[in-house]
């Protein structure tokens, strides 16, 4: 099911990138609707996957996925690109639109949350833990000992040398 959704994405971003809307789809966002009761749980469920590899978005490669429960209140007119196709006998809409946030510097994806962390303000929140995890700052502090203590040396023979010129 998952492989055709894809294919029908596919070809709405593929729109959305010659009408130069984005440049990679990881510069989108995914809007789909279903008005099959069936089929819109299983995309909310898919979309709401704690495991990471089966996330539409993932699927998609795009930055964002949103499952709209309905579309009311002029949500298909905001959205740039979109287009109908049938996912097993069943209608789905498609709509693409410039992806939510700004682009993380390592990841490429867009995140709302890229520039909430102070120390790492060019980072996601995903990135943010995977980086907040390594030792950095511990490394670095080790690398400024060794520079002192070299420097220390340095100082220390010049004297030496100074002493017995
Ligand atoms: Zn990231």
């Amino acid at each position: 099911m998952f492989g055709q959704l894809r294919t029908e994405v596919n070809k709405v971003l593929e729109t959305a990138r010659s009408g130069k809307l984005i440049g990679s789809s990881l510069d989108a966002k995914i809007y789909l609707h279903s008005s099959d009761a069936d089929l819109s749980s299983k995309l909310h469920e898919t979309c709401a996957s704690s495991n990471d590899a089966d996330e539409l978005h993932r699927i998609f490669i795009t930055s964002q996925v949103e499952i709209l429960s309905s579309m009311g209140n002029g949500i298909a007119e905001s959205i740039p690109y979109s287009g109908d196709c049938l996912i097993q006998g069943k209608k789905v809409w498609v709509g693409v639109s410039r992806a939510d946030g700004s682009k993380c510097e390592r990841c490429w994806n867009y995140s709302t949350k890229v520039g909430s962390f102070s120390e790492h303000p060019t980072l996601c929140s995903r990135c943010y833990n995977v980086v907040g995890v390594q030792p950095l700052p511990v490394v670095a502090a080790v690398e400024e000992m060794f520079v002192l203590a070299v420097h220390e040396y340095r100082v220390i023979s010049f004297g030496f040398v100074l002493t017995y010129l």
